[in-house]
């Protein structure tokens, strides 16, 4: 009998497999697919690489201001693509020597429970104290006519595109809709984004969210918010504008941006009988869930969905299934949207503390006031905003928009793990020059 077996090898599977391994526990990890997920292999790193070369190119046609001339500057999508593949490959070569060795026995196959210790993989029967529940979510299909059909791209299948398409349609304008806007308007098409809540990335700041939606407009992209998209045929999307009048949308590519939806149909949770949704296994903090001996973690919890937090979620678990005091604080979890400008948040937003009923103080600054910002994002824009206990000054939440608030933003996380105050924080020393100092003004502003 093994102490731990992992359904599912993304962010979330493969490091509570990992550092199970590396607690000196006999670990079995399950995977269907791919190691490193969703992730690794159709989210994360995709997605970035993609916006990575999207980016040097739209710099190529904006360098003039910077004293750099570039002529005949072209996007070469098989390139990108195939560069993509190479990082994915080299990160994989990287999951699977962190598994060995941690000692971690790799079975592939699709994962079903038996009951609470047993685990069917084919015609092999596993059997371990514990079983970690990470199976990830896939894209999610909305109940829109037209829309699971083959010619409509979903986040899973864009990555394998092989060129440019002249226009497309992006149905929903949360974080995966927008960095892909991003990708495709950077590479030269042209974009159109529906989204059914009157504004974009609706988890974040109302003025980030604004000033994002600002900036990307500015960039060329097409927005129809508080919209209903109706049907979907191929190259033409029909959408509800909101006011009631009907209206069709003409593009060469559809691509379903809609969200995820947790992997829970197929694993045999009925007949474990383990409390759970379609939104869902539900969990406590430290990942139980509601059968003894049964964990769950990641992006199947529909909790935060992110890999840091599946991550984070999973290490929590193993810790409490061997006895070792551990637990989560969601307040603390950064999430960043890697469009172009950036986003990044950590903490509580005005809308969350305000309907928590708890009193704040805040401070917003340009990023501007960072020197290196001004160096490095000619003609750009942004904020940092600061959200302190109206009482305390304890810091609750950061919001940011602007190129880099990705790169600073674990700063604010530590702030609000450890809890900090503003005045305490306003004692670290940030090195100069550079984006994160905008953050050290909005603390010092704040007080
Ligand atoms: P997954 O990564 O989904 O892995 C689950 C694994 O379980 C899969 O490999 C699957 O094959 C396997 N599996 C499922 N069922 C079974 C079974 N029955 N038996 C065996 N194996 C099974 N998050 C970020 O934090 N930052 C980002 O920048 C970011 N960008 C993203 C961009 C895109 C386009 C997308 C789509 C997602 C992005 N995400 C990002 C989200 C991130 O990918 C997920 O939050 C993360 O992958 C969740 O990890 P997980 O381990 O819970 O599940």
């Amino acid at each position: 009998m093994h102490d731990l077996i992992v359904i599912g090898a993304g962010p979330g599977g493969y490091e509570a497999a990992a550092h199970a391994g590396e607690l000196g526990k006999r670990v079995q990890l399950v995977e269907a697919g791919s190691l490193g997920g969703a992730c690794l292999n159709v989210g994360c790193i995709p997605a970035k690489v993609f916006l990575r070369s999207s980016r040097l190119y739209r710099e190529c046609t904006e360098a003039g201001p910077f004293g750099v001339r570039v002529a005949g500057a072209s996007f070469d999508v098989p390139v990108v693509v195939e560069r993509k593949n190479r990082i994915v490959a080299a990160l994989k070569r990287g999951v699977e020597a962190k598994l060995k060795g941690a000692g971690v026995e790799v079975v592939i196959g699709r994962a079903r429970l038996v009951d609470r210790h047993l685990v069917q993989v084919g015609d092999d029967r596993l059997e371990a104290e514990n079983v970690l529940i990470a199976t990830g979510s896939r894209p999610a299909v909305p109940p829109i006519p037209g829309i699971g059909a083959e010619h409509v791209l979903d986040s899973d299948r864009v990555f394998d595109v092989a060129e440019v398409p002249s226009s497309i349609a992006i149905i929903g304008g949360g974080y995966i809709g927008l960095e892909l806007a991003t990708y495709f308007r950077e590479a030269g098409a042209e974009v159109a984004v529906f989204e059914m809540l009157p504004q974009i990335a609706a988890n974040c700041d109302r003025e980030v969210s604004a000033k994002l939606l600002q900036a990307l407009q500015r960039s060329g992209i097409e927005f129809h918010l508080s919209c209903r998209v109706l049907s979907v045929e191929e190259g033409v999307l029909r959408y509800d504008d909101g006011s009631g009048t009907e209206r069709t949308h003409a593009a060469e590519r559809i691509l379903n941006a809609t969200g995820r939806a947790p992997v829970v149909a197929g694993l045999g949770l009925d007949e474990v009988g383990i409390d759970f949704s379609l939104a869902g296994v539900r969990i406590s903090d430290r990942g139980e869930t509601s059968v003894p001996g049964l964990w769950a973690c990641g992006d199947v919890t529909g909790r935060h969905m992110l890999a840091h937090a599946a991550t984070r979620e999973g290490i929590v678990a193993v810790n409490s299934m061997f006895g070792i005091p551990d637990r989560i604080r969601y307040e603390a979890i950064p999430a960043v949207i890697y469009t172009h400008p950036e986003v990044a948040m950590a903490g509580r937003t005005e809308a969350e503390l305000t309907r928590a009923g708890i009193p704040f103080r805040k401070a917003t600054v340009p990023m501007g006031v960072a020197g290196r910002f001004l160096i490095e994002n000619e003609g750009g824009s942004g904020f940092v905003k600061v959200l302190v206990g109206a009482r305390g000054g304890e810091i609750l939440g950061v919001h940011a928009v602007g190129d880099s608030s990705s790169e600073f933003i674990v700063a604010a996380s530590a702030l609000i793990e450890t809890a900090l105050t503003a005045r305490q924080a306003a004692e670290v020393v940030f090195p100069h020059p550079t984006v994160s100092e905008a953050l050290r003004e909005a603390i010092l502003k704040v007080g």
